[in-house]
C-alpha cells in the first residue's frame, strides 16, 4: 500500500544552501514534516539533482542569496530560516579567500537584516545560522566547548580567514538577538559526512571513498596522526530543526557532531576495509597538497554535553554506515573487493 502523504503544515521555511549537502538533507525532513520550503541557491558547491526534481511544496530558486532576498516579494514570510549558504572546503578557502570571505560574512549579514525586516506576526522568524568548529581555531584545550577562547593563526595564512569570517557571522546572529530579540540559534557543525558529500573541495572522507572505489591511492596528508569526529548527516540534520524550535535555544551556540576520534591514517584503513578496496595509502606532505605555510590541526573533538542537555542529541549511525551509504551515493557498486588497483 502506497504510504498516505504527509498532512501539509502551515509553515514556510527558508533554506539558504539548500541544494547543498547538509541543506539537501535538511529540506528533505522540513519536507517530510509537510513544511513549504524555498531553497535559494547559487549552485556554486551544491547540486540541483541533491533535491527533489519537482515537488508541489518546494521552490527553488538559483541566485546569489543577497540578490535573492532583494528580489523575494515584500509579501513574503518565512516561519524559520535556515541559513547553510556558504563558501565551505579548506581547499576553495585557501583557493579563493577573497570569494569566500566576502561571501560568508556578507551574506550572513544580507539573511539577518531580512529576518528582521520580514517579521511574521509572532514576531521576526526563528533563524539558524550555520557555523563550523574552525571557529575554535587552532585552541589547545580539547573537547572544545562552545564558551572556549579560540586562537587563531596569523592573517597571512589564509586557512584562518574561514574561521575568521564564520567567527563575526556569529557575532552578527548573536548581536540580533541581543539588539533586536531575534530568535537566532548558532551552531558549529564539526566534520559532517555521509550521502551527498563531494570531495572536489577538500573534504575527507568523499575523497578517500571515491579513491577506494576507483583503486587509486587514498592520499593521507601528512602522516596522519591528526584526528578528527566524523558525524552522520543523517544525524546532523534533524538536530537543526529540533533546536530551531525550542526557545531556550535562541541566543545560544551549539557544536554539534561525534565525540569518537579517529586518526586520518586510520580513516582511510577503515575506508579500505569497509569497501574491501586494494587502493593503496600513500602520504602526501602538507606543501604539496595545500600549497606552503599551511597549518592543520593535530586533533578536533566537540564537547557535546550542551546539545545533549538542550535536546537530548545523541549521534548514532556508525562510521562504517557513513561509508558504505556515501559509496552509494558517489555511484559504486559492490563488491569492490577483487576491482583492479
Ligand atoms: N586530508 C587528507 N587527505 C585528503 C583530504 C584531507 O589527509 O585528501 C586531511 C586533512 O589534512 C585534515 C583531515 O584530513 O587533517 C580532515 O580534512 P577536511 O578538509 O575534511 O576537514 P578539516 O580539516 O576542516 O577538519
Amino acid at each position: 500500500m502506497a504510504p498516505a502523504p504527509t498532512p501539509a503544515s502551515s509553515r514556510h521555511c527558508l533554506v539558504t544552501g539548500g541544494a547543498g549537502f547538509v541543506g539537501s538533507h535538511l529540506v528533505g525532513l522540513l519536507l517530510a514534516r509537510g513544511d513549504r520550503v524555498t531553497v535559494v541557491d547559487d549552485l556554486s558547491t551544491g547540486r540541483r539533482a541533491n533535491l527533489p526534481a519537482s515537488h508541489e511544496r518546494l521552490r527553488f530558486i538559483e541566485a546569489d542569496l543577497r540578490e535573492a532576498l532583494h528580489a523575494l516579494g515584500k509579501g513574503e514570510v518565512f516561519d524559520e530560516i535556515y541559513h547553510l549558504a556558504a563558501a565551505v572546503g579548506v581547499k576553495l578557502v585557501i583557493a579563493d579567500p577573497i570569494r569566500a570571505i566576502e561571501t560568508n560574512i556578507e551574506q550572513a549579514a544580507a539573511l539577518l537584516r531580512f529576518a528582521i525586516d520580514r517579521p511574521t506576526a509572532r514576531g521576526p522568524a526563528p533563524t539558524l545560522i550555520t557555523s563550523s568548529s574552525e571557529v575554535y581555531g587552532k585552541g589547545l584545550r580539547s573537547p572544545f566547548r562552545e564558551d572556549d577562547d579560540v586562537v587563531y593563526g596569523p592573517t597571512t595564512v589564509s586557512r584562518w580567514s574561514y574561521a575568521c569570517a564564520k567567527a563575526i557571522d556569529e557575532h552578527l546572529a548573536l548581536a540580533y538577538h541581543s539588539q533586536y530579540s531575534l530568535p537566532a540559534v548558532v551552531v558549529r557543525l564539526f566534520n559532517t559526512v555521509g550521502p551527498r558529500q563531494a570531495g572536489e573541495y577538500g573534504m575527507v572522507l568523499p575523497r578517500f571513498v571515491a579513491a577506494a572505489i576507483e583503486g587509486r591511492p587514498i592520499e593521507v596528508y601528512g602522516d596522519g596522526s591528526q584526528s578528527r569526529c566524523f558525524c552522520d548527516v543523517r544525524d546532523v540534520a534533524p538536530a537543526l530543526p529540533r533546536l530551531l524550535g525550542d526557545a531556550a535555544c535562541h541566543g545560544r551556540v551549539f557544536n554539534i557532531g561525534a565525540e569518537t576520534p579517529i586518526t586520518i591514517r586510520r580513516l582511510a584503513e577503515t575506508v579500505i576495509e569497509t569497501l574491501g578496496s586494494r587502493s593503496p595509502i600513500v602520504h602526501v606532505d602538507y606543501a604539496q597538497a595545500y600549497g606552503s605555510g599551511f597549518e592543520d590541526l593535530a586533533a578536533r573533538r566537540p564537547d557535546l554535553t550542551r546539545v545533549r542537555e538542550a535536546i537530548g542529541f545523541t549521534p548514532a549511525i556508525t562510521l562504517e554506515q557513513t561509508i558504505r551509504d556515501l559509496a552509494s551515493s558517489l555511484g559504486a557498486t559492490a563488491p569492490l573487493a577483487g576491482s583492479p588497483r
